[in-house]
């Protein structure tokens, strides 16, 4: 069986990139989005299991510990992880796994694993992008201004990312991010198994 594809959606806070992989994974068949550990607070309204496993910080240490992460970073004062099995698990399954990570793990899951496929979520403009993130009345305004902070750090990284998706329209994005993908899965290099068959067929033949 092909194993499934690794894709990560990275993008600015209030970009979108949350409703963008939830969409694909709702609308389109054959993809899972990683449930990440953190130690932040819950939102109103977020699950235990659905948006995010809570631990506390000796919890998320001693995991780090187990090495149970794909990878772990640090992000606004708290602890964001993805847990390494259920990737594995569902990848073999040749499920295509989406992770919603911010870029300095992105940046360690790449080095880990070089055939990522990476996708960088952009408002299409910075005016909308902060209106949204301050109409979203969850966060301080000394929230914001550090998440702006940090924005100014994470655009640094975009030209380490293959694709830039400009998320205007929701459904479009989607379809855009489905597109990316299945494209990618076309790519000569991910397609080893499928040429090593051919290869044994022709080389059968007299
Ligand atoms: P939020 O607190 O808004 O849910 O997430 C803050 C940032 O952490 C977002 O950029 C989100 O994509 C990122 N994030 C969520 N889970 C993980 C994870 O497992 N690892 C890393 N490195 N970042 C994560």
């Amino acid at each position: 069986m092909k194993r499934g594809m690794l894709t990560i959606v990275s993008g600015f806070s209030g970009a979108g990139k949350s409703s963008v992989t939830k969409g694909l994974v709702a609308d389109y068949p054959g993809y899972w989005l990683s449930v990440s550990c953190t130690t932040r607070d819950p939102r109103e309204g977020e699950q235990e299991g659905r948006e995010y496993y809570f631990k506390t910080k000796p919890d998320f240490e001693k995991l780090i510990g187990e090495d149970s992460f794909l990878e772990f970073a640090e992000y606004t004062g708290n602890y964001y992880g993805t847990p390494k099995q259920y990737v594995e698990e569902h990848l073999a399954r040749g499920i295509n796994v989406i992770l919603e990570i911010e870029v300095q793990g992105a940046m360690k899951v790449k080095a880990k694993i070089p055939e990522a496929v990476l996708v960088f979520v952009v408002a299409p403009s910075m005016e909308t992008l902060i209106r949204r993130l301050r109409d979203r009345k969850t966060e301080t305004e000394e929230k914001i201004q550090s998440r702006i902070r940090q924005m100014k750090t994470e655009f640094t990284y975009i030209p380490k990312y293959d694709y830039l998706l400009v998320n205007d329209d929701l459904d479009d994005a989607v379809r855009r991010l489905d597109e990316i993908i299945r494209t990618n899965a076309s790519r000569v290099a991910e397609n080893g198994e499928m040429l090593k068959d051919i290869e044994n067929y022709l080389g059968g033949l007299s």
